[in-house]
Formats: C-alpha cells, sequence, structure tokens
C-alpha cells in the first residue's frame, strides 16, 4: 500500500498515524522500518500506539516455530540478542545494508494500493531545518575504505590515506570516532562504527585504528580487512584478514606506490 497525503515535512505523531490507520486496514502482521533516525523515532512511537512489541537495528529477521525472531548487537557487538515476538503486529527496525538485495524475480507479483489518509496535524512546529556539515562523503555505500585512527599524529597526516584511498577504486576516506567527534579532523559523515557509521566494503584498510568494539561494530561487515598497526597485539589484528605491523608513517607510502605501480 502507498500512503497519500498531503502532509509536508516528517513528523512521527503525524506519520504513525497513517501507519496506525493503513494497519488496521491492511490487516499486516509484520511492519518493517529502515533504521535510520525517522524510522527509528517512527518505530518506537508506532508500538506504543499499537501496544506492539518492537526490535530496533536488528540484524537479522526470521520465523522461528511460526513467530517472528530478530536479532540485534547487544553490550557494544558482544554479544547477540535473539527476541521473540509473542503478539502482533511486529515492528522491526533494519539498518541499511544488513541485507543484500534479491536478484529481481519476474515471477513474483502484487497488487500496489494506493490510498489517501488524513490524520490530525500535530500541534508541534518545526522551527528549523538545518544541514549537518558534511563533507560530502557517502561511506556507507562505499567499495573500497580507507580509515585513519589516533596512530596519525597531524590532521595534515591524514592525505597518507587520501593518497592510497585516491589510487584505489572508490577513493573512499572512513575515520574512527576521534578523528571526527574529539579532533574534528574530518567530518562526521565519514564516522565509522557503533555510534557512527555501518559499512559494508568489499576492502576495508584500517590505519592506526586499534579495533576497539565500538569500531568494530561499524565495519565487521566488510568483505576483506587490511590492518595497519605498529603494536603487534592491536586488537584490530583479530578483525583483519591482512595484518601489517609497523609504522603507517612509513608502510602507507610504501602501499600507496605498490597498488600504483600494479593498477597503474
Ligand atoms: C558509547 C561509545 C560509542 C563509541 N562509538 C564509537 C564509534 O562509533 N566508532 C569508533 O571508532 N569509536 C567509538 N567509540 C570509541 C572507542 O571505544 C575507541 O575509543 C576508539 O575507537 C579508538 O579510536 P582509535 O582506534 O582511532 O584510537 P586508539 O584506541 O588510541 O588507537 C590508536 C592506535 O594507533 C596505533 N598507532 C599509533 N601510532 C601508530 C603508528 N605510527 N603506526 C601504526 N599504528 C600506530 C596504536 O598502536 C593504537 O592501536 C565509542 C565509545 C563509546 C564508549
Amino acid at each position: 500500500m502507498i500512503a497519500e497525503s498531503d502532509l509536508d515535512s516528517f513528523k512521527s505523531e503525524e506519520y504513525s498515524d497513517i501507519f496506525v490507520n493503513a494497519i488496521k486496514e491492511t490487516g499486516a502482521e509484520t511492519i518493517l522500518i529502515g533504521s535510520n533516525k525517522n524510522g527509528k523515532e517512527l518505530a518506537s512511537r508506532l508500538a506504543g500506539k499499537l501496544d506492539a512489541g518492537c526490535v530496533i537495528d536488528s540484524t537479522n529477521v526470521y520465523l522461528k516455530d511460526k513467530k517472528l525472531t530478530a536479532e540485534r548487537v547487544v553490550y557494544s557487538g558482544n554479544a547477540i540478542a535473539v527476541e521473540q515476538f509473542n503478539s502482533k503486529p511486529n515492528i522491526v527496525t533494519i539498518p541499511s545494508k544488513v541485507f543484500d538485495p534479491m536478484k529481481k524475480d519476474e515471477k513474483r507479483t502484487g497488487e500496489i494500493i494506493k490510498k489517501k489518509f488524513t490524520v490530525e496535524k500535530s500541534p508541534s512546529k518545526i522551527l528549523k531545518v538545518q544541514d549537518m556539515e558534511t563533507g560530502g562523503v557517502n561511506v556507507e555505500d562505499a567499495e573500497i575504505i580507507v580509515s585513519c585512527g589516533r596512530g596519525f599524529k597531524n590532521k595534515d597526516d591524514i592525505k597518507l590515506v587520501d593518497e592510497l584511498a585516491s589510487v584505489l577504486k572508490g577513493k573512499t576516506v572512513g575515520c574512527s570516532r576521534p578523528i571526527a567527534a574529539d579532533l574534528k579532523w574530518l567530518s562526521e559523515d565519514h564516522w565509522i562504527g557503533l555510534s557512527g557509521h555501518k559499512v559494508k566494503p568489499k576492502l576495508y584498510i584500517a590505519a592506526g585504528i586499534s579495533g576497539q568494539i565500538q569500531h568494530i561494530a561499524g565495519m565487521r561487515d566488510s568483505g576483506i580487512v587490511v590492518a595497519i598497526n605498529k603494536d603487534p597485539e592491536a586488537l584490530i589484528f583479530k578483525s583483519a584478514d591482512y595484518g601489517i605491523v609497523g609504522d603507517l608513517y612509513e608502510i602507507l607510502p610504501k602501499l600507496t606506490d605498490a597498488v600504483k605501480e600494479k593498477i597503474g
């Protein structure tokens, strides 16, 4: 069902009313919502209105014993909670990239119903919408990410990851939390981890990143992980397919030259 309305901006109070009407009308039992800021607010408000169960940021959803079961990462990535719904409807939010898109199957058909809903206008007012300051980076869609952490001594040194990223197809630079949140050397759209962006590139290169669980939580689904760290005991090596123990200031330029030589 596509709900049509005259609402001009997102307010979860109003959107959730539309959902309530659409769910009652269609008898929908499972409601899947994207895990972005609006989606999470909408899901929890909807669960309140419908007195329904809700799992936020689910990483796996399946039927078990005929009941919808959802998994989510808890304790900063140290455990997985498996939660089962005992009532209906079931509300689940799913972060982007958790599932790969299915191949198009022409045999599957369905009916799209368009319906206009009118809901009571919320008394809350949006006074100002301000765009976040960004570096125009989209780490979530990147196929190759070169990331930097506190192992970098100065802001200018980040050019070392920039250079490696630009010789690799993809050209995307990521970072750990301290680089974006504390030092503000890069904008927050580069920030990867539990409280930053969740990424799933084919290749993730982590330079000068210790590999704390909160960082791993954002990049653990990456294809191949390469870690560069001068500490052989660094946690990041436990999550890496290839580990280079050494000084990033020596290794990064050599790696950039080697890639240049190999792929031109
Ligand atoms: C609630 C919460 C949420 C959080 N969310 C996030 C998140 O989303 N993302 C995130 O990244 N963090 C997050 N953190 C912070 C996290 O716990 C770590 O503090 C952070 O990831 C550490 O960043 P780092 O690895 O860059 O720095 P450090 O832990 O300081 O590691 C620097 C590494 O660089 C290495 N190094 C130093 N010099 C060199 C050199 N010359 N060559 C090679 N290696 C070198 C060191 O051996 C060290 O391993 C969160 C924390 C909390 C409490």
